[in-house]
């Protein structure tokens, strides 16, 4: 089907509001809509989703799309319709009667796409031939592949699609496809010309950092405050940690909940949806979270465990900033986690392979260059620039000569005859008098107290790197305990130099961005209006927030405060149906937003006015009001142009006057009071050009 870009983007304005393609749409489109099969690789947030929806509005017949996620399918949906766009699933947990209104609709041509799971494929016999469908799209293609990590066996017989019905264009989108699970895909799916678009893995709107794991809960807690309102997923290990973090959160007033595959499956769709639909605003979870979640304002991810490998880290980060705007990936680092990692791989059956990629995520997580990448090189994307948006990025390690520390550190190893953990091998090094150092006598050593001079997290974060360096190793089998290398002699006996780097305090955000963030923040703020607002209508439609107009179509429409239909569609993220729709109630939100205030501005006038009828001074109604002595003197001069009996002259001189009605004339008219102030030789008070000038304004 020939098509214009014309064309195309009139679609993409009116069905998703949205004036430009992003990298690949609009091939994609072309492509499908040439009707030749298509394999697209995009990571999350990329935009997967338009490349089949566009599509389906030019084809006759509907187009198919396959989706291993049930729960997901209602709001996919949902935002189709939202975008006044006819859809409907099918799946097993339908009555027939809806069923029968699904079949009816397809035989009426009333829709333009059906969601179905792999499962129902076989009850859809009667409708899966070419007359009545134009195009199949599979969504999480990786699931066909028993090489990817998330194989489906339902996904396994989608083969005979492209043999039922050969001239229809198969669409195979995914967000996770290594070289192998590629070509997996394209063979078992039978496309073997299938042309393919595979866009960058770089999601520069996340920015990435790592810290020590000490006091993490703390740190968390600063976080969450510093973000205020901010939607958060906080990943654990463990299910039991997910709880007690909540409820540490909830403690603080923080608005938190737990999620685990132990919980009922009940109480976990309802935390999910709670979460999706902004009526939660934290969720503490293990990993069985996010794979059924689409919402695109999360806003940040925690690790408060490291994952076990980089597919899962670059996952669990991948959930945050899908609208594109900046999201933030905080990774807590602690040796006690990758000891406790390295004994859940002990027993499986690939060993070697968990291992290997554990190592990745270790150093990941100890680089001292560019983590972006390494993130990408780990899936074979090799970029120049260092990225500029990650902590190693923003502030590069310092380095130092250490050798003197690690000679300490390697000596107490010796000493204690790599029979002690790093903990112990700390506390000799820092003359600790606990149980087992007297126990053991270990007091009485060489080496005991050496080190006292540097605080235990310091030793802490030498030690990790004196490890990496490979200058002292971890005996995992033998309790982990600390031990000496082939390289160790050379620091110790031949005097070679250590590089380390200076441990870096964990800053507060700049001031800059926390005041900005409270402001538009604030519960009277026009986001946070448009924000209740936004949550109200979707409560009553009862659809997720986000599908009314997610967060950065918000941001823009507080930035823009459209005040006609025009204005409005102008907005990215509204197409027709949502203006006609949603738009009137938006802007009638701004236009009140903006008269409150007006009228506050007025009220805090008209009471400057009481205060002076009372007889009190500028300096006296300054004081009782909170406000500078110039506001006052605006206020007043307001008042005067008002008419009200406003005696004005009582502040300035006829001679000030003069001066200013001099200045006026050769400054042509100016009304900013600086030029004034100036021209006087900065000899005349602000206040007093101002009164002087409201004066020559009243008498003209
Ligand atoms: P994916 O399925 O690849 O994870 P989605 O299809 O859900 O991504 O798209 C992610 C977000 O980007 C959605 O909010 C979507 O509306 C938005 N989006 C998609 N295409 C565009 C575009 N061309 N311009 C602006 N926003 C877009
Ligand atoms: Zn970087």
């Amino acid at each position: 089907m020939k098509v214009t870009e014309l064309e195309l983007l009139e679609k993409l304005k009116v069905n998703f509001g949205y004036d430009s393609f992003r990298l690949n749409q609009q091939e994609i489109i072309t492509n499908i809509l040439e009707k030749k099969d298509t394999l697209v690789i995009m990571p999350t947030g990329g935009g997967k989703s338009i490349c089949y929806q566009l599509p389906a509005l030019f084809f006759e017949g509907i187009t198919l799309v396959i989706s291993p996620l049930i729960a997901l399918m209602k709001d996919q949906v949902d935002s189709l319709k939202a975008n006044g766009i006819p859809a409907m699933f099918y799946n097993s947990t339908q009555s027939k009667e809806e069923q029968d209104l699904v079949f009816n609709a397809i035989a009426e041509k009333t829709i333009k796409l059906l969601y179905v799971a792999p499962e129902s494929l076989p009850f859809l016999q009667n409708i899966l031939n070419q007359t009545y469908v134009s195009c199949v799209a599979i969504d999480e293609a990786h699931c066909i592949s028993s090489w990817g990590h998330d194989f489906r066996p339902s996904y396994k017989q989608l083969a005979f699609l492209k043999k039922t019905l050969p001239e229809v264009p198969v669409v195979a989108l995914t967000a996770t496809a290594d070289k192998a699970t590629q070509e997996d895909i394209i063979k078992q799916l039978a496309i073997p010309s299938a042309i393919r678009f595979i866009n960058s893995f770089n999601r520069e709107n996340i920015s990435l950092e790592v810290r020590p794991g000490n006091e993490r809960i703390k740190q968390i807690i600063s976080f969450i405050k510093e973000h205020p309102n901010e939607s958060g997923i906080i990943y654990c290990l463990s299910r039991k940690a997910t709880e007690q973090l909540t409820r540490k959160l909830q403690q603080q007033q923080i608005d938190a909940r737990a999620y685990h595959a132990g919980l009922a499956v009940e109480e976990r769709s309802k935390t999910q949806e709670a979460f999706v639909r902004d009526d939660v605003q934290i969720i503490c979870a293990t990993v069985a979270f996010g794979m059924g979640i689409d919402k695109s304002n999360v806003r940040w991810v925690i690790h408060y465990n490291m994952p076990k490998n980089i597919e899962g880290y670059y996952q669990e980060i991948g959930r945050s900033g899908r609208d594109g705007l900046p999201a933030k990936a905080l990774l807590f680092h602690s040796y006690a986690d990758v000891i406790q990692l390295r004994q859940f791989i002990e027993n499986t059956t690939n060993k070697e392979v968990q291992e290997a990629k554990l190592d990745r995520m270790k150093q990941f997580a100890e680089a001292t260059v560019c983590r972006r990448k390494i993130l990408l090189s780990y899936f074979g994307e090799l970029i120049e620039e260092n990225c500029g948006n990650c902590d190693v990025c923003k502030n590069p390690p310092q380095f130092f000569d250490g050798t003197v520390i690690a000679q300490k550190a390697l000596s107490a190893i010796y000493r204690l005859q790599g029979k002690e953990a790093m903990g112990t091998v700390i506390d000799v090094l820092r003359g600790a008098q606990n149980a087992t150092v007297l126990d053991k006598q270990y007091n009485t050593l060489k080496t005991y107290g050496v080190g006292k001079e540097i605080s235990w997290k310091d030793w802490q974060h030498y030690m990790v790197q004196l490890v990496n360096q490979g200058f002292c190793q971890i005996a995992f089998h033998l309790n982990n305990a600390l031990q000496l290398t082939d390289f160790s002699s050379k620091v110790l006996f031949k005097g070679e130099k250590v590089e380390l780097t200076t441990p870096v305090a964990v800053k507060k955000e700049e001031k800059r961005t926390v005041t900005k963030l409270t402001k538009s923040t604030a519960k009277d703020s026009l986001f946070e209006r448009l924000r209740a607002l936004r949550y109200r209508i979707a409560t009553e439609e009862d659809i997720a927030a986000y599908l009314v107009f997610n967060d950065a179509t918000l941001k823009e429409i507080e930035r823009e405060r459209p005040q006609s239909d025009e204005e409005f569609l102008a907005i990215s993220g509204v197409g027709q149906r949502k203006l006609e729709v949603y738009g009137g109630e938006f802007m009638e939100e701004i236009k009140n937003f903006l008269q409150e205030k007006k009228r506050k501005k007025k009220d805090t006038v008209v009471e400057t006015y009481k205060l002076y009828s009372q007889g009190l001074t500028v300096e006296e109604i300054a004081e009782a009001r909170g406000l500078k002595a110039p506001t006052i003197f605006s206020h007043l001069s307001k008042l005067y142009l008002e008419g009200k009996d406003i005696n004005l002259d009582e502040f300035t001189t006829p001679e000030t006057i003069k001066l200013v009605a001099n200045a006026k004339k050769v400054l042509n008219n100016e009304t900013a009071l600086k030029p004034y102030f100036e021209f006087l030789g900065e000899k005349v008070p602000y206040e007093q050009i101002r009164v002087a000038l409201t004066i020559l304004q009243k008498k003209r």
